[in-house]
């Protein structure tokens, strides 16, 4: 089987138990939870069964700790993983506002994460892999968009396979070089998995349909639009099929665009038909909103298809050409 590889952040997260605006007040907290959207991806992919590992530092403390223990446990090979002597691990504080929206705290670019770098160790990890996935989060400082940049030419050179989900909040597009850090990786990944309004960055003035079609022109050979409670859209140069979401009650949706793309890449380097891998990513994406903390819902293929004969989501198949 084909083993992935990610670079990038890992944290713990720290959330308020009550709903409401930011952190000004003394409130209750729970938490630390393993997180880091390149930590949660890859830990998804490993509960699925994939051999994968992952690139990155963390701090001698336990933070640190926290996640090593849950993504070795869980059968991710760690040992492209630094500790660092000076460094905590970093760390993101979240709230939910009551209209679902999120306000953070992060420590991430003066953290551990920040002094992330291609040690022997990673080196071997990534000569070892066959795919590498590449989150827009991770692209946090220049030194790291750097380090980011020749893992993929690594990869790239050995004839593997890259994945990129630009996953890129707003207040990330303003930093120095990130903007033509994240056109610089699309242009070299072979998937490409937007959620939907990251979609028009690169295409901007476009209508959907437009976007995809321009995309599709470079190397990618396929797009993945992941919409949330709306479902999921695959698309190639010779089909589109849609995914609706599956019937959850949602508890907390951070970490189902990491599951959701683990599950999806692991089922592609398997070489299952998009629509099955649509379909076994959809049914990750809907069990990681169920559970709270963001690697909590991570699935086995066994319990994606007990989910999947349980809960019911039809498939729409339409070709284009
Ligand atoms: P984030 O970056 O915030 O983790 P994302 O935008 O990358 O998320 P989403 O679109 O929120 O990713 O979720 C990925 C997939 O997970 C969706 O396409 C859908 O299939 C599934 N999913 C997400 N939220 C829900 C939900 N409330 N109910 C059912 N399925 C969901
Ligand atoms: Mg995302």
């Amino acid at each position: 089987m084909k083993k992935i590889v990610t670079i990038g952040e890992i944290l713990v997260e720290i959330m308020a138990v009550d709903r409401g605006e930011g952190f000004t007040q003394p409130m209750s907290l729970v938490g630390p939870f393993p997180s880091g959207a390149p930590a949660i991806f890859i830990d998804q992919a490993a509960r699925f069964g994939q051999p994968c590992g992952m690139v990155g530092c963390v701090g001698a403390d336990h933070f640190g700790r926290v996640n090593l223990d849950r993504l070795k446990r869980d059968g991710v090979d760690i040992s492209g993983i630094a500790v660092d002597s000076e460094y905590a691990t970093g760390s993101a504080f979240v709230r939910y506002r009551h209209d679902g929206s999120r306000d953070f705290v992060f420590n991430i670019k003066h953290s551990a994460s920040g002094r992330m770098s291609l040690t022997d160790n990673a080196r071997a990890l990534i000569d070892g892999s066959d795919h590498l996935h590449v989150m827009g989060t991770s692209l946090f400082s220049p030194r790291i968009v750097e380090v980011v940049l020749k893992a993929v030419g690594m990869i790239k050179a050995k004839g593997g396979t890259v994945s990129f989900d630009p996953n890129v909040r707003s207040e990330m597009l303003a930093l120095p070089g990130l903007r033509e850090a994240l056109e610089t990786i699309l242009g070299q990944c072979d998937l490409f998995l937007p959620s939907g309004p990251e979609l028009f960055l690169f295409a901007p003035g476009n209508s959907e349909v437009e976007a995809i079609g321009q995309i599709l022109k470079k190397e990618i050979k396929a797009v993945v639009v992941k919409n949330g409670s709306q479902g999921a859209n695959y698309h190639d140069l010779g089909s589109t099929i849609r995914q609706p979401a599956f019937n959850v009650h949602e508890v907390d949706p951070t970490g189902a665009g990491d599951c959701f793309g683990a599950t999806f890449v692991s089922c592609w380097l398997r070489g299952m038909t998009p629509g099955d891998a649509l379909r076994y990513a959809a049914a990750s994406g809907a069990r990681a909103v169920e559970r709270q903390g963001p690697m909590e819902g991570v699935s086995t293929l066994a319990e994606l298809d007990t989910f999947i004969a349980d809960t019911s989501a039809p498939l729409i198949f339409r070709s284009h050409q």
